[in-house]
């Protein structure tokens, strides 16, 4: 965790949905935003004073801190970490949480770094674990912020590089070939 950026250490060890402490008495002042730029927790009266900064919502289902799939991504390679569905949005938990009952089972699929099962193929239960997984190798968590947001890491040429590897990773051309082209029902006569 040590080598997470500001930001992404901020992300996963915030207290979101407490009142916000720059506007006590002003209604609906939770903070259920995060402001990437400054690394800090918002609320709605604080967003006006963060113009043109990544900022992104924080919403929570079953008592725990979520952000959707889609916001995260241009941030974290989201890749490996358990998703739900929270009205009709792919989220991910942004800490890892507290496994209530013992695995039934050996096969079930433990989470890489905190072990919990996980009732998918995935490798992580939350944003959280999979940081501190990947925080074991330098590289690893490197590779996984993605450029946009790693400018404040103090490496200049790396950021043309990542830009490049930003692209899809999978080509979705399989389906499309197999799609029979349509054709003409009349032949042409010759
Ligand atoms: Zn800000
Ligand atoms: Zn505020
Ligand atoms: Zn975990």
């Amino acid at each position: 965790m040590r080598d997470a950026p500001q930001w992404l250490r901020g992300l996963v060890s915030e207290e979101f949905f407490d009142a916000c402490a720059a506007h006590p008495g002003e209604r609906k002042n939770e903070k259920n935003h995060y402001c990437v730029d400054c690394a800090a927790a918002l609320c709605r009266h604080c967003l006006p004073h963060h113009p043109a900064h990544d900022v992104i919502q924080i919403w929570k289902h079953a008592n725990s801190f979520v952000v959707r799939v889609d916001d995260l991504i241009k941030l974290f390679d989201c890749a490996g970490i358990q998703t739900h569905t929270l009205s009709d949005h792919e989220v991910v938990f942004l800490r890892e949480r507290i496994a209530r009952k013992r695995p039934a089972n050996a096969e079930i699929n433990p989470c890489a770094a905190c072990k919990r099962p996980l009732p998918s193929a995935d490798d992580y239960c939350s944003l959280f674990c999979k940081v501190k997984h990947l925080g074991e190798s330098e590289q690893g968590l490197r590779r996984a912020i993605r450029a946009a947001a790693g400018e404040d890491a103090d490496v200049p040429g790396k950021r043309r590089a990542s830009s490049s590897e930003a692209g899809p990773s999978c080509g979705g051309s399989f389906r499309n070939r197999s799609r029979k082209q349509l054709e003409p029902t009349r032949a042409p006569f010759c």
